[in-house]
C-alpha cells in the first residue's frame, strides 16, 4: 500500500509516549504503525530499585502492554530486535524481517562495565524485570547459605558498585530490607555490611552537596558503609577488587556504575558515542530524515554544551515530540525542534526518605518522599490513565 509504514523498537518511557500521542494525533489510515519489544509488557524502570532489594514485588514495576494502547491503532509485535538495516529500511528480528518508511529507535541502554575485568560475567545489574528477579532471589538465598555455613560472611556482605542514582536508591531499599531478612533467616544483623564503592570523590557526582551530604547520613544511619574515591578495579567470583588492590569478599556485587546505548545501534553503522547517537535538534540521526532516535540511545547537549543526563523524564518528553515529527513528516510539514523542559530530580532513600531538586529548591526527607510519589503516579496517569493510577498506584 502507499500508506507509510512507521516502525518503534522498544516500548521503554520513549516508545510508549511516541505510541501514545502516534494512535492520538494519526487519522483513520494515516500511517501502519507498529511497535516491538522484546517482552510483552513495558517495565517501570524507574520503581526497579524495590523489586531488586525485595521491598516490592516484581510485578508492581510492569504494566501489559496491551493495556496502554490502542492494538486497533498500532500493531503490537512481542519480538527481539537482532538487527537494524537502514540502507535497506528493514529490521531483522529474531522471528521475522519489518520494512520501514520511519523508523525510531527507543531500544534503552545497556550496563556500562568501562571494560572492568569479571564485571560483565560477575555482577549482577539493575535494568530489567528478569534482572531484578534475579537479584532479590540471589540475596535471600546468600542468607540461606549463610546458615548452612556460618563461616562464610562474605555470604552476607553486598557491594554496590557505583553511586550514581541507581546504586543509592537500591541501597536505600536494601538497607530496608535487610532487618526483615534478618529475622526471617534468625541471622546477627551485625554481621551483615552493605559497602557502596564510589570512583568519584563524592556520591552522586554533580548533584546538590548538601542533599547528597543528607543522603550519606541517612544511609549511613540504616548500616551502609561508603568507600568514597575508590574504583573498583576488577570483579571476580569472590567478590570486588578495589584501590590499589584491597580485595572486599562478596557473593553479591551489584554494579550500578554507568549506562551506555545499545550495541545494535552501533552495529548498524550509525556514529555513536558509548552507543548513543548525537541526534539532531528535532531527534533524527544525522544523515537519516526518516530515523529518529530517543532515550537512552540518543545524546542530546544542553545550551552550555554538556550532555543531557539518561532519564525517564528527557526520554518521555522526547518521544512526544517524535510523533509531533512524525505526524509533521508524512504530512510534509515543518518539523518541531526539541526543548528539554527540566522538572528537577527526586530519588527515594528507602521507606518515607528521598532527596530532590525541583522548582529551583531542595526537598528531603517526608515531603521529598511525598513529591517523589506524586512524580511515580504522574507517570501511571499519563500513560494509563485513572485505571491504571488504581491498580498500580498503591503499590508505588
Ligand atoms: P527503556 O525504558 O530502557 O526501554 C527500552 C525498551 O526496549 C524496553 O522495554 C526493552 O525491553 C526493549 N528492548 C531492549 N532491547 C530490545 C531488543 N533487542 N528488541 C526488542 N526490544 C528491546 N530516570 C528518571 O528520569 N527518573 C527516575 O526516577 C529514574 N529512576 C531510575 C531507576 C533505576 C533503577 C534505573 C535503572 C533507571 C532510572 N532512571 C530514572 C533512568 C530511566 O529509567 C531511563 O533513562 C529510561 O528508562 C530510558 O528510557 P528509554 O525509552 O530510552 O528506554
Ligand atoms: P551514573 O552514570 O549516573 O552513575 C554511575 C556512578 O558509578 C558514578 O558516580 C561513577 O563515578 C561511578 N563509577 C563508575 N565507574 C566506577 C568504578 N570503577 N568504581 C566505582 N565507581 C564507579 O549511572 P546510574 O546511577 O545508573 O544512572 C543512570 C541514569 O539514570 C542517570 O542519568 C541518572 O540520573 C538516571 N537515574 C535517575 C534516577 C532518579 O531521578 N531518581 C534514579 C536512577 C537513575
Amino acid at each position: 500500500s502507499s500508506i507509510p509504514k512507521i516502525v518503534i523498537l522498544g516500548a521503554g518511557y520513549g516508545g510508549v509516549l511516541t505510541s501514545l500521542r502516534l494512535q492520538k494525533e494519526l487519522n483513520y489510515n494515516e500511517a501502519d504503525v507498529t511497535l516491538v519489544n522484546k517482552h510483552d509488557y513495558h517495565y517501570i524502570t524507574t520503581h526497579l530499585h524495590m523489586p531488586a532489594a525485595g521491598t516490592d514485588h516484581p510485578d508492581n514495576a510492569r504494566v501489559s502492554i496491551s493495556k496502554l494502547i490502542d492494538e486497533f491503532k498500532i500493531d503490537f509485535v512481542k519480538s527481539t530486535v537482532v538487527q537494524i538495516r537502514p540502507q535497506d529500511r528493514k529490521v531483522i528480528l529474531e522471528d521475522g524481517t519489518l520494512s520501514y518508511d520511519y523508523l525510531v529507535i527507543g531500544l534503552g541502554g545497556e550496563s556500562e562495565t568501562f571494560g572492568i575485568p569479571g564485571m560483565a560475567e560477575n555482577a549482577f545489574t539493575i535494568r530489567s524485570i528478569n534482572s531484578v528477579r534475579l537479584i532479590r532471589e540471589h540475596i535471600e538465598y546468600q542468607f540461606a547459605r549463610f546458615k548452612r555455613e556460618p563461616h562464610r560472611t562474605d555470604y552476607l556482605t553486598f557491594v554496590i558498585g557505583g553511586a550514581g542514582f541507581t546504586g543509592i536508591e537500591f541501597i536505600g531499599e536494601l538497607a530496608d530490607r535487610i532487618p526483615e531478612l534478618c529475622k526471617q533467616f534468625d541471622v546477627d544483623q551485625s554481621l551483615v555490611k552493605v559497602i557502596n564503592v564510589e570512583a568519584a570523590p563524592t556520591a552522586l557526582p554533580g548533584f546538590d552537596p548538601e542533599l547528597v551530604e543528607y543522603a550519606m547520613n541517612v544511609l549511613r544511619k540504616k548500616g551502609v558503609t561508603f568507600r568514597i574515591g575508590t574504583a573498583i578495579k576488577e570483579c571476580t567470583p569472590d567478590g570486588v577488587i578495589v584501590g590499589e588492590g584491597e580485595e572486599i569478599k562478596s557473593q553479591t556485587v551489584i554494579w550500578s556504575g554507568g549506562v551506555r546505548g545499545n550495541r545494535l545501534i552501533e552495529e548498524a553503522g550509525f556514529e555513536t558515542m558509548r552507543g548513543r547517537v548525537k541526534v539532531d535538534e528535532v531527534l533524527r540521526a544525522p544523515g537519516h530524515e526518516n530515523i529518529f532516535v530517543l532515550g537512552d540511545n540518543s545524546l542530546m547537549f544542553n545550551p552550555e554544551g554538556r550532555p543531557y543526563p539518561p532519564t525517564a523524564q528527557i526520554a518521555m518528553q522526547q518521544g512526544v515530540n517524535c510523533a509531533h515529527n512524525l505526524v509533521a513528516s508524512i504530512r510534509n510539514q515543518s518539523l518541531k525542534p526539541f526543548v528539554f523542559s527540566n522538572k528537577g530530580t527526586v530519588a527515594s532513600l528507602g521507606k518515607g526518605e528521598a532527596i530532590g531538586m525541583a522548582f529551583g529548591k531542595k526537598y528531603k526527607g517526608r515531603v521529598a518522599a511525598w513529591l517523589k510519589k506524586m512524580i511515580d503516579l504522574r507517570y501511571l496517569f499519563i500513560i494509563g490513565g485513572i485505571p491504571l493510577v488504581l491498580r498500580k498506584g498503591k503499590f508505588l
